[in-house]
């Protein structure tokens, strides 16, 4: 059962909670806090405290910043390192405005929004996320580097690498606040993880990623190392994705899963592929929001590039893992770990819906080697690309009348914004590879 505000208050005495830290995220997905001492729990169970929006980047302006934390009792945990008196907890908090509304500008309200949408048709949506990730050394002043001293490779044990005793640590630490690991492993690069927790309900996994992303760094530091969720920190190295598996519930059972379908995929599974694929270009910019997300999205890498789905192979955007019964789900492929995960989910259960509510249908899955195609086969088969870059990515978002609903006025309006902004400053660089080209060519 779901934690109560009473159960918090309790919890909170049992345990011995000296500090309570109130957290939300920016519409970036960079968690916030306000930290305050057990004394103030009641008042903010009740949703009296107040913050000023105005400090945080893409929220509200100066003359509408009074904001209010509303506690989710059900998101109640502490953190297990301890500090030297007192236990320290945390509870994610939705965010309302002066007129008590819910403030458009909450990513976690643009979730429960899409959520509220699913279930008036019936359906839960079901996630879960692989999130990877890279250990580096920090110099000897502390600051970060991108060098992994480790040599292991995909699944590889070995006494060398510093990272697996933290890794150890983080799933450890993860387990104590009730996320249930189901694999942790080295990935295909030097220094790079992996960790993935059960699925469960959209809200709940939108948060643990939050809290996974913030658990990870911690631990990480407190073995001396650094860790990034940086989509693609090195080049000539696998990038760190997060892929998003999905599915959605209906009367307590699998919707995706249809005994009698030659394929054991139900219609409402083809069609959730359907509206993802139509709106994958404009989820694009949701899903990889950085400069950089753009860099891991290229061929060699196991790294989606096509829009297209497939049962068989790793390379296309969606694929089909083969398990069926409660265990059938698509696996959306592009997504990585700078994403807000909110918002992210927020946009693919849209477009998975509207899938559904217009009945589209997918171009044929392509079981083949996408790059191994020519341009004109691709065209031929329908499979078109996704954006190259964030640029791109954005012009889609604007043109996608379907995921701006998703996201609000609000959001939409402040991101693209902020993303404009980020691109110019990006573009306006000399990179360090023109200078190596043009230099002594010119
Ligand atoms: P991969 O084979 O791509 O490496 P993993 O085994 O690493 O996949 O991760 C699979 C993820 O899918 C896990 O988080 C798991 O809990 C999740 N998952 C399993 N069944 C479902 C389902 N029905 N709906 C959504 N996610 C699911
Ligand atoms: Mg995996
Ligand atoms: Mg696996
Ligand atoms: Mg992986
Ligand atoms: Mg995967």
């Amino acid at each position: 059962a779901k934690l109560t505000n009473d159960d918090v208050r309790n919890l909170a005495k049992d345990l011995g909670v000296k500090f309570v830290r109130l957290q939300f995220t920016d519409i970036f997905g960079i968690l916030k806090n306000v930290a305050i001492t057990v004394e103030q729990l009641d008042k903010a169970l009740d949703g009296e405290l107040m913050f000023d929006g105005s400090s945080i980047e893409g929220f509200v302006r100066i003359e509408e910043s009074d904001m209010y934390l509303r506690p989710d009792p059900a998101t109640f945990a502490t953190f297990p390192w301890k500090p030297q008196e007192g236990a320290v907890a945390r509870l994610i908090c939705d965010i309302y405005d002066h007129d008590g509304k819910p403030f458009a500008g909450d990513p976690r309200f643009v979730l429960k929004r899409a959520i509220q949408e699913a279930a008036e048709m019936g359906y839960t949506m079901n996630v879960g996320p692989e999130a990877e990730f890279f250990l580096f050394h920090v110099d000897s002043e502390g600051k970060p580097t991108t060098i992994t001293h480790d040599k292991a490779g995909y699944f590889d044990l070995t006494p060398v690498d510093l990272g697996e005793n933290a890794r150890r640590d983080m799933v450890l630490t993860l387990e104590q606040m009730g996320f249930e690991i189901e694999a942790s492993h080295h990935e295909v690069a030097p220094g790079q993880h992996e960790i993935d927790f059960k699925f469960a309900e959209a809200l709940d996994i939108a948060d643990k990623v939050v809290t996974f992303k913030f658990v990870v760094r911690t631990i990480a530091q407190r073995h001396g190392l650094h860790a990034t969720f940086m989509p693609k920190p090195v080049f000539g190295l696998s990038g760190s994705g997060m892929h998003m598996n999905q599915s959605l519930m209906k009367n307590g059972k699998n919707a995706f899963y249809d005994p009698a379908a030659a394929d054991g995929l139900g219609q409402d599974c083809i069609y959730y592929v359907g509206g993802l694929m139509k709106h994958a270009r404009a989820i694009s910019a949701i899903v990889n929001p950085t400069v950089n997300s753009y860099k891991r999205l290229v061929s060699g890498y196991e790294a989606p590039v096509y829009v297209a789905w497939s049962a068989r192979n790793r390379s296309p955007l969606i694929r089909i893992p083969a398990k069926r019964g409660e265990s059938t789900r698509i696996e959306l492929r592009n997504p990585d770990p700078a994403c807000n995960p909110y918002l992210a989910m927020a946009v693919c259960l849209k477009a998975g819906i509207e899938g559904i509510k217009n009945r589209i249908m997918p171009p044929a899955p392509c079981n083949r080697n996408i790059y191994e195609m020519t341009p004109a086969e691709r065209e031929q088969l329908g499979i078109g690309s996704l954006p190259e870059n964030l640029h791109e990515a954005v012009q889609e978002l604007k043109k996608d009348k379907v995921i701006q609903e998703a996201l609000g006025e609000h959001i939409f309006g402040r991101f693209i914004e902020a993303k404009e902004i980020e691109w110019d400053r990006y573009r306006v660089q000399v990179h360090p590879w023109e200078i190596e080209e043009y230099l002594t060519k010119f």
